[in-house]
């Protein structure tokens, strides 16, 4: 019973101090990547001036492309940085880190897409950031979220209202995300394995859609599942292409309407009503 004595224990908290004093070293420094990361890139972000004589629309990358990200159409050009402190609060908060695979820590915290496996990404922090702001979640609102991934975009959600619920259609990135997102206070039954374009029929109606997928339509089940006064934004446009980042919303009287913000490049939403093997 040696180890039990008073000094056996002492030696044992030693032995465990070390280790979790290391860790919080370690988080700190990743809070700190964090803030600058919302300060340099996202805050203050600087593209193109108006008068650039660049060439026409270059896109704000997510996974398809890949590459640095850009931005040069005329409204890009007059939000270029993120205005709500809230979402600089939550992308200052969520540690991206816990959601990028352990061969690209180091680059957690850059503004670009990482890959996550399966041909999917976790999507560049500029982006989550500018969406999460489009979609202007309030505390209490219902969000639907397409595409968890690494379920990133949806942690970030989860610092504006704890009714996120979120559809992967890959069950290994879903069973992966679960945990992750358990931690950001999500319940096995809001984080899903099925094919996001039919919605989320029991849980309709939401206040807000998020898709994180690009779709060659928008699907009418999101649609119908939009709350009147709710809001969905979703990348609109071809495979492995420049596609538009769309905001439609639908009014109190259940009219729709549509505007483009963004030229982006997403993943392409699979599934559908031609099934999983569409691309
Ligand atoms: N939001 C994610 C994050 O924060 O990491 C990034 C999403 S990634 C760009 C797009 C995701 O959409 C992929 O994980 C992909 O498997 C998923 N996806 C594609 N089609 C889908 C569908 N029909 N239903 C649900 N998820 C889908």
């Amino acid at each position: 019973m040696k180890g039990c004595t008073p000094s056996g224990w002492l030696i044992a908290l030693v032995g465990l101090a070390v280790p979790i004093a290391i860790t919080t070293a370690a988080e700190d420094d990743r809070a700190a990547e964090r803030a600058l990361m919302v300060q340099e890139q996202l805050a203050n972000r600087r593209g193109p001036s108006r008068s650039s004589s660049a060439p026409p629309p270059s896109l704000s990358g997510d996974g398809a492309g890949g590459g640095a990200p850009m931005v040069s159409s005329r409204s890009v050009s007059e939000h270029l940085g993120i205005q709500n402190p809230k979402v600089l609060d939550a992308m200052r908060t969520v540690p991206r880190h816990w959601f990028v695979p352990e061969g690209m820590q180091r680059d957690a915290y850059a503004d670009r897409p990482l890959p996550i496996g399966y041909g999917q990404t976790i999507s560049q922090p500029y982006i989550v950031a500018m969406m999460t702001e489009l979609l202007d979640p309030k505390p209490g609102s219902k969000i639907l979220e397409v595409g968890t991934g690494s379920g990133y975009q949806a942690a970030v959600l989860t610092k504006f209202t704890p009714n996120v619920h979120t559809i992967e259609i890959v069950q290994p990135l879903q069973k992966q995300a679960l945990p992750r997102l358990q931690r950001f206070g999500l319940a096995p039954d809001q984080v899903l394995h099925g094919d996001g374009y039919f919605g989320l029929e029991k849980e309709a109606p939401f206040d807000g859609i998020i898709v994180t997928a690009a779709a060659d339509h928008i699907p009418p089940p999101l649609l119908q599942q939009l709350r009147p006064g709710g809001r969905m934004i979703i990348p609109v446009g071809p495979v492995h292409a420049t596609q538009r980042l769309v905001v439609v919303e639908k009014d109190p009287a259940g009219k729709v309407r549509s505007r483009t913000v963004h030229p982006v490049r997403f993943v392409p939403l699979t599934g559908g009503p031609r099934g999983p093997e569409k691309k």
